[in-house]
């Protein structure tokens, strides 16, 4: 007989105990408290969902799975939000799900109805003025929902999902508008611009990567509310739990799990080249990520914590 899915607590208080679908706040409270940050990972498919939940489960850690726009084109709301919901619900460690660089008003909205905890609005690419604008009006939607909003100030370098920064555009976060950028917008968490880079090229091409930890603690003195740290992939264990150190409570991690999934595909198919069988030929990937995402978690302090 399965158990029920809330056990009382006393007081009243129900804990939720065979549906571990959280909201996406009681796994960052929990990462603010401990002083660590729990990693965000961003799926595609089932396999990548599996990966997660299983390395979640294998080193007792939260988790928040989230999924771009372009995750979700691939592969459908419904679908995605469902896969994700019934490998969370099986786990017995906190998984929460959350929209990763929004920027279609009316995709967001479908997230909120579906159930997401939280969205980011990525309004960086434009001018602060305009970011503020757009950021508040997805709060005032998104907040009498009980849904948390992540802003972003600041550019990254690199490549993800719609957005392409070059070189010459990408600009670190400045603390006191990232002060101005909180108040006015009352955001709950901020993505912040440390040096840090989007997209695989930065693995592939093995660039030297360092995180200005310096402006870092700058707006970590100054902001009051979690601080994620996007395009984390590739950089230092080190550089990481540096970055911990100085106030990150998320941290997103894309494209190690695309690079280790095509680096295990490329090498299972040209080893067994009279495989057909679907399920043999994913099975390493999914072996691989879950690799990547359990050294992630004893990196990020979150291993043993849920
Ligand atoms: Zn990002």
């Amino acid at each position: 007989m399965r158990p029920p899915l809330c056990l009382p607590l006393g007081k009243g208080e129900m804990r939720e105990k065979n549906n571990m679908l959280v909201h996406i706040k009681k796994i960052i409270q929990a990462a603010v408290k401990g002083k660590y940050a729990v990693g965000a990972f961003n799926v595609n498919n089932l396999e990548i969902i599996q990966a997660v939940c299983r390395a979640a489960e294998k080193m007792k850690s939260a988790a928040i799975i989230q999924t771009t726009e372009g995750a979700i084109r691939y592969a459908g709301l419904d679908e995605l939000f469902a896969l994700i919901k019934a490998a969370a619900e099986k786990v017995s460690v906190p998984i929460a799900i959350h929209l990763d660089h929004g920027h279609d008003f009316d995709l967001i909205k479908k997230c909120v109805e579906m159930g997401y905890s939280s969205v980011m609005i990525d309004g960086s690419a434009r001018p602060f003025a305009a970011n503020v604008r757009l950021t508040k009006n997805v709060v005032k939607f998104a907040r009498p929902k009980g849904v948390w909003v992540q802003g972003e100030l600041g550019r990254l370098e690199g490549a993800e999902d719609w957005i392409k920064t070059g070189k010459g555009e990408a600009f670190l976060t400045e603390p006191e508008e990232a002060v101005r950028f909180v108040r006015q917008t009352a955001v709950d968490t901020l993505a912040v611009a440390i040096g840090n880079y989007h997209g695989v090229e930065k693995i592939v091409e093995k660039k030297r990567l360092r995180l200005n930890l310096r402006q870092l603690e700058k707006i970590s003195r100054l902001i009051k509310i979690p601080l994620v740290l996007h395009g984390a992939s590739g950089f230092s264990a080190n550089q990481i739990k540096a970055a911990i150190k100085l106030g990150i409570r998320v941290v997103n991690i894309d494209s190690e799990l695309r690079v280790s999934f095509a680096t295990a595909e490329r090498k299972f198919l040209s080893e067994n080249k009279k495989e057909y069988d679907p399920r043999k030929i994913l099975g390493p990937a999914i072996a691989e990520m879950q690799e990547v995402v359990e050294r992630k978690m004893k990196i990020f302090g979150s291993a043993g914590k849920a």
